[in-house]
């Protein structure tokens, strides 16, 4: 496979992925303050996508995560849901063998995910550093962005300019202490274009359920515009008024946390595929 920051519609390649802290934390001895903080959360990128203009949806496959041999997890003041009860930094290196972290002596079974992933925001948006998920995607931090899903992101800029990074090996819903199991990775997508649908949040299909990935200052914010997009898509798609899109929303949506951790938090609202397809809502963008 050729070395490239330019691919076309259909096409399939790899990206290689830092962990969230550029490989700087290899040891439980480490002072955490130390390292360059300049260089976390970084992304591989932006590839350009031939094609991909304003309005336009770029579909991203996740076809495979390759993680690496060694993952990293920390808890420091001021940081996470417990961040007042961490009286100070602490560091656990993970070995990562035969698809189970090692954690003391617990072996676990991995879930590889990718942490951040994102377009170019328009310009409108302004610049949004990685740590931060918003409408072009980001620091989203959502589990189900594993293998075998896909992933559509609103494009705002000529060529998409996609990137990512910070994959885990292991992360729960909420990433309640920071992190997950930083890791590096190897990811292999298929990115695909979805001419004129301009949604307003990410999208993301997986095995069961169409799922919108919104974010908010808070957890309710974060919730309310999730729902509210879900609605819209519920209204247009199943040719409903918005009052029954509503009640059919409190009736057959999950709410599921995403992150409680990062500068804005994040959730995703869940619609079952066996009520609507996701073509289907995506049609009616
Ligand atoms: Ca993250
Ligand atoms: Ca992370």
């Amino acid at each position: 496979m050729a070395c490239v920051d330019k691919v076309k519609p259909g096409d399939t390649f790899k990206v290689k992925t830092n962990d969230c802290f550029f490989g700087q934390i290899t040891s439980e001895a480490q002072d955490i303050h130390a390292i360059d903080m300049s260089k976390v959360n970084p992304a591989t990128g932006p590839i350009y996508v031939e094609g991909a203009e304003q309005g336009d949806l770029l579909k991203v496959e996740v076809l495979d995560i390759e993680v690496d041999s060694q993952g990293v997890a920390c808890i420091l003041p001021g940081e996470g849901l417990l961040e007042n009860r961490v009286a100070k930094p602490h560091i656990r290196v993970m070995p990562v063998k035969d698809g189970r972290v090692q954690f003391g002596d617990l072996l676990i079974p991995i879930k590889p995910m990718i942490g951040v992933i994102g377009l170019a925001p328009s310009h409108a948006e302004g610049e949004w550093p990685t740590d931060t998920p918003w409408k072009h995607g980001g620091n989203m931090d959502t589990t189900d962005i594993a293998k075998g899903s896909a992933l559509f992101l609103p494009v705002s800029q000529r060529g998409a300019l996609l990137a990512l990074g910070d994959c885990h090996a292991l992360m729960g819903d909420g990433e309640v202490g920071v992190s997950g199991c930083e890791i590096a990775a190897e990811v292999t997508l298929r990115v695909d274009l979805i001419k004129g649908k301009a949604a307003s949040w990410p999208l993301l299909e997986t095995g069961d359920y169409t799922m919108v990935i919104a974010s908010g200052d808070t957890l309710e914010e974060a919730t309310f515009n999730a729902v509210d997009e879900t609605v819209k898509y519920l209204q247009k798609a199943l040719a409903l008024s918005w009052e029954d899109a509503y009640i059919l929303s409190s009736l057959v949506v999950d709410i599921k946390i995403n992150q409680v951790v990062n500068p804005k938090k994040t959730v995703r609202a869940a619609i079952p595929k066996s009520l609507i397809k996701t073509d289907l809502i995506i049609n009616s963008i």
